[in-house]
Protein backbone atom coordinates (compact mmCIF):
# COMPACT_ATOMS: atom_id res chain seq x y z
CA UNK A 1 0.00 0.00 0.00
CA UNK A 2 1.13 3.62 -0.50
CA UNK A 3 1.56 4.12 3.07
CA UNK A 4 4.89 2.26 2.97
CA UNK A 5 6.12 4.87 1.21
CA UNK A 6 4.44 7.21 2.58
CA UNK A 7 8.11 8.53 4.07
CA UNK A 8 9.50 8.74 0.65
CA UNK A 9 7.05 9.56 -1.39
CA UNK A 10 4.25 12.35 -1.82
CA UNK A 11 0.70 11.48 -1.22
CA UNK A 12 -1.20 11.98 -4.62
CA UNK A 13 -3.23 15.67 -4.72
CA UNK A 14 -6.82 15.23 -4.12
CA UNK A 15 -9.39 17.93 -3.79
CA UNK A 16 -9.50 19.90 -0.67
CA UNK A 17 -12.51 17.43 1.31
CA UNK A 18 -10.98 15.09 0.55
CA UNK A 19 -7.40 16.40 2.56
CA UNK A 20 -9.57 16.61 5.38
CA UNK A 21 -11.76 14.01 5.17
CA UNK A 22 -11.28 11.23 8.10
CA UNK A 23 -13.22 8.49 6.60
CA UNK A 24 -12.69 4.95 7.80
CA UNK A 25 -9.72 6.64 10.74
CA UNK A 26 -9.91 5.57 14.20
CA UNK A 27 -8.95 8.46 16.58
CA UNK A 28 -8.09 8.56 20.48
CA UNK A 29 -8.66 11.48 22.31
CA UNK A 30 -8.05 11.49 26.02
CA UNK A 31 -9.29 14.26 28.68
CA UNK A 32 -12.53 15.03 26.08
CA UNK A 33 -15.40 14.16 28.10
CA UNK A 34 -15.39 17.89 28.17
CA UNK A 35 -13.43 21.37 27.01
CA UNK A 36 -11.04 21.58 24.38
CA UNK A 37 -10.87 17.83 23.94
CA UNK A 38 -14.89 17.17 23.26
CA UNK A 39 -14.28 19.70 20.58
CA UNK A 40 -11.83 17.68 19.05
CA UNK A 41 -14.29 14.55 19.01
CA UNK A 42 -16.58 16.53 17.25
CA UNK A 43 -14.59 18.17 14.72
CA UNK A 44 -13.37 14.25 14.18
CA UNK A 45 -16.39 12.64 14.13
CA UNK A 46 -17.84 15.16 11.84
CA UNK A 47 -15.21 14.51 9.55
CA UNK A 48 -16.07 11.28 9.22
CA UNK A 49 -13.85 9.64 11.55
CA UNK A 50 -14.85 6.61 14.57
CA UNK A 51 -13.78 8.33 17.60
CA UNK A 52 -12.58 7.01 21.33
CA UNK A 53 -13.26 9.40 24.28
CA UNK A 54 -10.81 9.30 27.01
CA UNK A 55 -12.38 10.77 30.59
CA UNK A 56 -11.08 10.31 34.05
CA UNK A 57 -13.69 11.53 36.61
CA UNK A 58 -16.60 13.07 34.13
CA UNK A 59 -19.10 10.50 33.50
CA UNK A 60 -21.11 12.56 31.52
CA UNK A 61 -18.58 11.66 28.42
CA UNK A 62 -20.69 8.65 28.46
CA UNK A 63 -24.01 10.71 27.32
CA UNK A 64 -21.60 13.12 24.98
CA UNK A 65 -20.12 9.49 22.89
CA UNK A 66 -24.03 8.04 22.64
CA UNK A 67 -24.74 11.99 21.21
CA UNK A 68 -21.98 11.68 18.76
CA UNK A 69 -22.79 8.68 17.64
CA UNK A 70 -26.44 10.13 16.53
CA UNK A 71 -25.26 13.38 15.33
CA UNK A 72 -22.67 12.02 13.13
CA UNK A 73 -22.79 8.22 12.58
CA UNK A 74 -19.95 7.04 13.31
CA UNK A 75 -18.78 5.21 16.22
CA UNK A 76 -17.96 6.47 19.25
CA UNK A 77 -17.57 5.08 22.75
CA UNK A 78 -16.08 6.45 25.93
CA UNK A 79 -13.03 4.87 28.14
CA UNK A 80 -11.94 5.54 31.69
CA UNK A 81 -8.65 5.91 31.91
CA UNK A 82 -6.57 7.00 34.06
CA UNK A 83 -3.64 8.73 31.89
CA UNK A 84 -1.14 8.83 34.88
CA UNK A 85 -0.96 4.85 34.99
CA UNK A 86 1.35 3.42 31.90
CA UNK A 87 -0.38 -0.04 32.55
CA UNK A 88 -3.57 1.39 32.35
CA UNK A 89 -2.78 3.49 29.15
CA UNK A 90 -1.67 0.49 27.35
CA UNK A 91 -4.60 -1.66 28.19
CA UNK A 92 -7.23 0.99 27.44
CA UNK A 93 -5.39 1.63 23.69
CA UNK A 94 -5.72 -2.59 23.23
CA UNK A 95 -9.03 -3.02 23.98
CA UNK A 96 -10.29 0.25 21.43
CA UNK A 97 -7.64 -0.72 18.99
CA UNK A 98 -9.60 -3.93 19.08
CA UNK A 99 -13.14 -2.77 19.20
CA UNK A 100 -12.11 -0.48 16.42
CA UNK A 101 -11.08 -3.37 13.93
CA UNK A 102 -7.55 -3.55 15.34
CA UNK A 103 -7.08 0.05 13.86
CA UNK A 104 -5.57 3.35 15.07
CA UNK A 105 -4.80 6.41 13.08
CA UNK A 106 -4.89 9.10 15.07
CA UNK A 107 -3.53 9.67 19.06
CA UNK A 108 -4.87 12.95 20.99
CA UNK A 109 -2.94 13.39 23.96
CA UNK A 110 -4.84 16.25 25.70
CA UNK A 111 -5.76 15.22 29.46
CA UNK A 112 -3.99 17.77 31.45
CA UNK A 113 -4.60 19.70 35.12
CA UNK A 114 -2.99 22.78 36.20
CA UNK A 115 -0.92 23.90 38.63
CA UNK A 116 -3.17 25.46 41.86
CA UNK A 117 -0.77 24.92 44.68
CA UNK A 118 1.10 28.57 45.52
CA UNK A 119 4.19 28.35 43.48
CA UNK A 120 7.43 26.60 43.57
CA UNK A 121 8.96 28.09 46.83
CA UNK A 122 5.65 27.54 48.85
CA UNK A 123 3.65 24.53 47.06
CA UNK A 124 4.40 20.98 48.36
CA UNK A 125 6.52 18.84 46.43
CA UNK A 126 3.52 16.31 45.36
CA UNK A 127 1.86 19.02 43.35
CA UNK A 128 4.71 19.57 41.09
CA UNK A 129 4.87 15.52 40.71
CA UNK A 130 1.23 15.31 39.78
CA UNK A 131 1.06 18.20 37.41
CA UNK A 132 4.00 16.50 36.07
CA UNK A 133 2.50 13.31 35.65
CA UNK A 134 -0.13 14.10 34.65
CA UNK A 135 0.99 16.99 31.87
CA UNK A 136 3.92 15.62 30.76
CA UNK A 137 4.83 11.70 31.92
CA UNK A 138 1.31 10.92 30.71
CA UNK A 139 1.68 12.46 27.00
CA UNK A 140 5.07 9.93 26.87
CA UNK A 141 2.25 7.08 28.12
CA UNK A 142 0.38 7.15 25.28
CA UNK A 143 2.72 8.00 22.37
CA UNK A 144 4.88 5.17 23.70
CA UNK A 145 1.70 2.69 23.59
CA UNK A 146 -0.04 4.38 20.46
CA UNK A 147 3.55 4.32 18.46
CA UNK A 148 3.73 0.81 19.00
CA UNK A 149 0.52 0.57 17.22
CA UNK A 150 1.71 3.20 14.47
CA UNK A 151 4.77 0.71 13.88
CA UNK A 152 2.98 -2.20 13.58
CA UNK A 153 0.42 -0.97 11.00
CA UNK A 154 3.67 0.09 9.03
CA UNK A 155 5.70 -2.81 9.74
CA UNK A 156 2.37 -5.19 8.66
CA UNK A 157 0.80 -3.32 6.22
CA UNK A 158 -2.72 -4.11 8.26
CA UNK A 159 -4.12 -3.34 12.00
CA UNK A 160 -3.57 -5.44 15.18
CA UNK A 161 -6.76 -8.27 14.20
CA UNK A 162 -5.22 -8.21 10.72
CA UNK A 163 -7.75 -6.22 8.57
CA UNK A 164 -7.10 -4.63 5.60
CA UNK A 165 -6.26 -0.80 6.59
CA UNK A 166 -8.91 1.37 3.87
CA UNK A 167 -7.56 5.11 3.38
CA UNK A 168 -4.77 4.53 5.98
CA UNK A 169 -2.40 7.11 5.37
CA UNK A 170 0.57 7.89 8.30
CA UNK A 171 0.26 7.38 12.41
CA UNK A 172 -0.44 10.77 13.29
CA UNK A 173 0.27 11.52 17.24
CA UNK A 174 -0.95 14.84 18.52
CA UNK A 175 -0.62 16.28 21.94
CA UNK A 176 -2.14 19.59 23.78
CA UNK A 177 0.83 21.75 25.14
CA UNK A 178 -0.04 25.10 25.75
CA UNK A 179 0.94 28.81 25.20
CA UNK A 180 2.79 28.35 28.74
CA UNK A 181 5.46 26.10 27.45
CA UNK A 182 6.56 29.07 25.30
CA UNK A 183 6.00 31.70 27.52
CA UNK A 184 6.21 32.36 31.23
CA UNK A 185 2.39 33.49 31.70
CA UNK A 186 0.98 35.70 34.49
CA UNK A 187 0.04 34.52 37.06
CA UNK A 188 3.80 33.83 37.99
CA UNK A 189 3.09 30.78 39.96
CA UNK A 190 2.79 28.05 37.24
CA UNK A 191 6.93 26.88 36.83
CA UNK A 192 5.79 23.25 37.22
CA UNK A 193 2.83 23.55 34.58
CA UNK A 194 5.18 25.73 32.29
CA UNK A 195 8.09 22.86 32.16
CA UNK A 196 5.62 20.23 31.65
CA UNK A 197 3.81 22.10 28.75
CA UNK A 198 7.42 22.95 27.10
CA UNK A 199 8.11 19.58 27.62
CA UNK A 200 5.21 18.12 25.56
CA UNK A 201 6.22 20.15 22.80
CA UNK A 202 9.81 19.03 22.33
CA UNK A 203 8.72 15.44 23.13
CA UNK A 204 6.75 15.93 19.76
CA UNK A 205 9.49 17.44 18.19
CA UNK A 206 11.66 14.18 19.47
CA UNK A 207 9.06 11.79 18.25
CA UNK A 208 8.85 13.07 15.05
CA UNK A 209 12.03 12.10 14.37
CA UNK A 210 11.97 9.01 16.16
CA UNK A 211 8.87 7.87 14.07
CA UNK A 212 9.43 9.81 10.88
CA UNK A 213 9.34 5.93 8.62
CA UNK A 214 5.72 5.18 10.72
CA UNK A 215 3.76 8.35 11.93
CA UNK A 216 4.05 12.09 12.20
CA UNK A 217 3.94 13.89 15.82
CA UNK A 218 3.10 17.33 16.66
CA UNK A 219 1.80 19.65 19.15
CA UNK A 220 -1.27 22.64 19.43
CA UNK A 221 -0.66 25.24 21.91
CA UNK A 222 -3.75 26.87 23.10
CA UNK A 223 -3.32 30.28 24.38
CA UNK A 224 -6.53 31.66 27.47
CA UNK A 225 -9.64 29.05 26.18
CA UNK A 226 -12.54 29.27 28.05
CA UNK A 227 -13.04 26.07 30.11
CA UNK A 228 -13.04 24.34 33.62
CA UNK A 229 -8.96 24.25 33.29
CA UNK A 230 -9.06 27.94 34.78
CA UNK A 231 -11.64 27.83 37.34
CA UNK A 232 -9.27 28.15 40.19
CA UNK A 233 -7.87 31.30 38.82
CA UNK A 234 -9.36 34.55 40.73
CA UNK A 235 -11.68 37.23 37.99
CA UNK A 236 -8.67 39.88 38.29
CA UNK A 237 -6.23 38.00 37.48
CA UNK A 238 -8.41 37.20 34.18
CA UNK A 239 -9.36 40.71 33.43
CA UNK A 240 -4.99 40.88 33.22
CA UNK A 241 -4.52 37.97 30.94
CA UNK A 242 -7.44 39.10 29.09
CA UNK A 243 -6.27 43.05 28.25
CA UNK A 244 -3.02 41.06 27.41
CA UNK A 245 -4.26 39.09 24.37
CA UNK A 246 -4.55 41.13 21.32
CA UNK A 247 -7.56 39.78 20.32
CA UNK A 248 -9.07 41.39 22.90
CA UNK A 249 -10.62 38.13 24.33
CA UNK A 250 -10.31 34.56 25.68
CA UNK A 251 -10.40 31.68 22.79
CA UNK A 252 -13.57 29.36 23.17
CA UNK A 253 -12.94 25.49 22.82
CA UNK A 254 -14.31 24.67 19.39
CA UNK A 255 -11.63 27.76 17.85
CA UNK A 256 -9.09 24.84 18.35
CA UNK A 257 -10.90 22.72 16.27
CA UNK A 258 -9.47 23.85 12.72
CA UNK A 259 -5.47 23.05 14.38
CA UNK A 260 -6.03 19.58 15.25
CA UNK A 261 -8.42 18.59 11.99
CA UNK A 262 -5.20 19.71 10.04
CA UNK A 263 -2.68 18.08 12.48
CA UNK A 264 -4.92 14.68 12.21
CA UNK A 265 -5.65 14.93 8.29
CA UNK A 266 -4.01 14.19 5.26
CA UNK A 267 -3.91 18.02 5.24
CA UNK A 268 -1.04 17.94 7.03
CA UNK A 269 1.60 15.00 5.28
CA UNK A 270 4.24 17.14 5.31
CA UNK A 271 3.93 18.61 8.58
CA UNK A 272 5.78 17.18 11.91
CA UNK A 273 7.93 17.77 14.51
CA UNK A 274 6.00 21.39 14.79
CA UNK A 275 3.75 23.43 17.14
CA UNK A 276 0.44 25.73 16.41
CA UNK A 277 -0.46 28.43 18.48
CA UNK A 278 -3.67 29.64 19.06
CA UNK A 279 -3.93 32.16 21.42
CA UNK A 280 -5.56 35.03 20.02
CA UNK A 281 -1.37 36.88 19.16
CA UNK A 282 -0.90 36.03 22.81
CA UNK A 283 2.89 35.44 22.14
CA UNK A 284 2.78 37.57 19.17
CA UNK A 285 3.62 40.39 21.13
P1 LIG B 1 -10.62 20.44 30.99
O1 LIG B 1 -10.38 20.51 32.45
O2 LIG B 1 -12.01 20.47 30.48
O3 LIG B 1 -9.91 19.16 30.38
C1 LIG B 1 -8.89 18.45 31.03
C2 LIG B 1 -9.18 16.98 30.90
O4 LIG B 1 -8.11 16.21 31.44
C3 LIG B 1 -10.45 16.58 31.64
O5 LIG B 1 -11.34 16.06 30.67
C4 LIG B 1 -10.00 15.49 32.61
O6 LIG B 1 -10.88 14.37 32.65
C5 LIG B 1 -8.67 15.05 32.02
N1 LIG B 1 -7.79 14.50 33.05
C6 LIG B 1 -7.22 15.14 34.11
N2 LIG B 1 -6.49 14.26 34.84
C7 LIG B 1 -6.58 13.06 34.23
C8 LIG B 1 -6.06 11.75 34.48
N3 LIG B 1 -5.26 11.49 35.53
N4 LIG B 1 -6.39 10.75 33.62
C9 LIG B 1 -7.18 10.97 32.56
N5 LIG B 1 -7.71 12.17 32.26
C10 LIG B 1 -7.40 13.20 33.08
O7 LIG B 1 -9.79 21.67 30.38
P2 LIG B 1 -9.28 21.98 28.90
O8 LIG B 1 -10.19 21.43 27.88
O9 LIG B 1 -8.98 23.42 28.87
O10 LIG B 1 -7.86 21.22 28.87
C11 LIG B 1 -7.44 20.37 27.84
C12 LIG B 1 -5.94 20.52 27.66
O11 LIG B 1 -5.67 21.83 27.18
C13 LIG B 1 -5.10 20.35 28.92
O12 LIG B 1 -3.95 19.59 28.63
C14 LIG B 1 -4.72 21.78 29.27
O13 LIG B 1 -3.52 21.84 30.00
C15 LIG B 1 -4.58 22.38 27.89
N6 LIG B 1 -4.64 23.83 27.82
C16 LIG B 1 -5.79 24.52 28.18
C17 LIG B 1 -5.81 25.90 28.12
C18 LIG B 1 -7.01 26.69 28.51
O14 LIG B 1 -6.88 27.92 28.64
N7 LIG B 1 -8.17 26.10 28.67
C19 LIG B 1 -4.62 26.65 27.70
C20 LIG B 1 -3.52 25.84 27.31
C21 LIG B 1 -3.53 24.49 27.39
P3 LIG B 1 -12.16 14.26 33.64
O15 LIG B 1 -12.86 15.59 33.57
O16 LIG B 1 -12.96 13.13 33.10
O17 LIG B 1 -11.63 13.98 35.01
Amino acid sequence: GRFREYNTQAPKETQVTQLFSLKHKTAIVSGSGAGIGLQVVHAFAEAGANVAIWYHGNKEALDRAAEIEKKYGVKCKAYQTDVTDYENVKQVINDITEEFNGRLDIFVANAGIPWTDGGMIDGPLSSYHKVVATDLDSVFYSAKAAGEIFRHQYETGVSLTGAALQNYSYGSFIATASMSGHIANIPQLQSAYNAAKAGVRHLCQSLAVEWVKFARANSVSPGYIATEISNFVPPETKAIWRSKIPMGREGEAHELKGAYLYLASDASSYTTGTDILVDGGYCAV
